[in-house]
């Protein structure tokens, strides 16, 4: 929360500004992602119509998963905001946030903002062997055989070999 009272009684005037900012954890493409150590530090100033531009620069840390082995990262993340608040924004208007009285509520412009920048995929290590696609081990703290089997390209002997277990049972 900002309080932009003086900028509102002060029309072109610029206020730098510093804000901690918290974020919920969310859901992106059904990956869990929680923002945390979120900062932004920029300015506002209002342009005139009671209006509030802000500009700030945010960083963060991202916490989410793995996109091969699905095990937790963390990945920074930089934004820039660049966002106008109006007390009756124009529903139509992707850009315009909404404030009332004298503070506005950050949040929901610096979430968007860093949505921007978060990748679409996330890797623990660039090298991630990920998860077996037969029976889900993660590859980079055990093997399993899954992926010899796959390998057999002649489908007789394969053939063969069920037959032949069929036979034990
Ligand atoms: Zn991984
Ligand atoms: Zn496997």
């Amino acid at each position: 929360m900002l309080d932009v009272s003086r900028a509102l009684k002060n029309p072109g005037q610029v206020f730098p500004f510093e804000a901690e900012i918290e974020i919920a954890p969310m859901e992106v493409l059904s990956d869990p992602v929680h923002f945390v150590d979120v900062r932004a530090e920029g300015e506002y100033l209002c342009p005139g119509d009671n209006r509030i531009s802000v500009k700030a620069e945010v960083s963060a840390q991202a916490d989410t998963r793995c996109s091969r082995c699905l095990e937790p990262v963390r990945v920074a993340v930089r934004a820039t905001v660049d966002a106008v608040y109006d007390r009756q924004p124009d529903p139509d208007d992707p850009d315009l946030y909404s404030f009332e009285a004298s503070t506005i509520e950050l949040t929901d412009a610096v979430r968007d903002a860093l949505l921007l920048e978060l990748p679409m995929r996330n890797l623990c290590s660039e090298d991630c062997r990920g998860l077996c696609p037969v029976c889900g081990i993660n590859l980079n703290k055990g093997t399993c055989t899954c992926q010899e089997g796959a390998e057999v390209i002649n489908p007789f002997s394969a053939l063969k070999d069920y037959v032949l277990k069929d036979e034990e049972v």
